[in-house]
């Protein structure tokens, strides 16, 4: 009888890492939800334990807070799904624990084109993420697909909800 119990506590123990639904619901709390903003790489320690005004005094509105149950639980990412990032250096501004911070030389992450996904990589017209980038970092090759040039991305995610099939993504660390 005992040791049907111990296999029983066990099995529900060990059943939500088991399972698919447990193992991707594990993840999802796990896994940073967006980069954080431009200059909060350095302060994060101490945010979830602030009153999270960047959160307001963003105009884009693209700032969010991990919720209760996430391993990043009180601390912000930003959501590109809407619009991007102006670098306009209010949530700077606002947050108790950023001395200083220079528009120069904010970087968020850095964009990732899949391939596989992008349709001008698959021989379909598309142009919908170039007019978007006001730094001019995304350009077409000669096959009229889309190559970025690193060096001039800030990863600011204005292009990203340009994208018809969720081909763009920012890289973070
Ligand atoms: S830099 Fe400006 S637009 Fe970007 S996240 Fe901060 S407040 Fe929002
Ligand atoms: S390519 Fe980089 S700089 Fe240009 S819109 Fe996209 S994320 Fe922003
Ligand atoms: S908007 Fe998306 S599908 Fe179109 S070229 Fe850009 S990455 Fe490719």
């Amino acid at each position: 009888m005992r040791e049907q119990m111990d296999i029983g506590r066990r099995g529900l123990l060990t059943g939500s890492f088991l399972t698919r639904e447990g193992r991707d619901s594990i993840e999802r709390r796990q896994k940073p939800l967006g980069p954080p903003p431009p200059w909060h790489h350095e302060v994060m320690e101490a945010c979830g334990s602030c009153e999270q005004e960047c959160v307001a005094s963003c105009p884009q509105g693209i700032i969010r807070i991990h919720p209760d149950d996430h391993a990043l639980a009180g601390r912000p990412c930003l959501d590109f799904s809407a619009t991007g990032c102006t670098i306009c250096g209010d949530c700077a501004k606002a947050c108790p624990s950023i001395e200083s911070y220079s528009r120069e030389s904010a970087r968020i992450g850095d964009l990732e084109v899949a391939r596989e996904t992008c349709l001008a990589w698959n021989d379909v017209f598309c142009m919908s993420c170039i007019g978007k980038c006001d730094a001019r970092a995304l350009i077409m090759d000669e096959r009229r697909r889309p190559v970025l040039d690193d060096s001039l991305c800030t990863g600011c995610g204005m292009c990203i909800h340009a994208c018809p099939v969720n081909a763009l993504a920012i890289r973070f660390d």
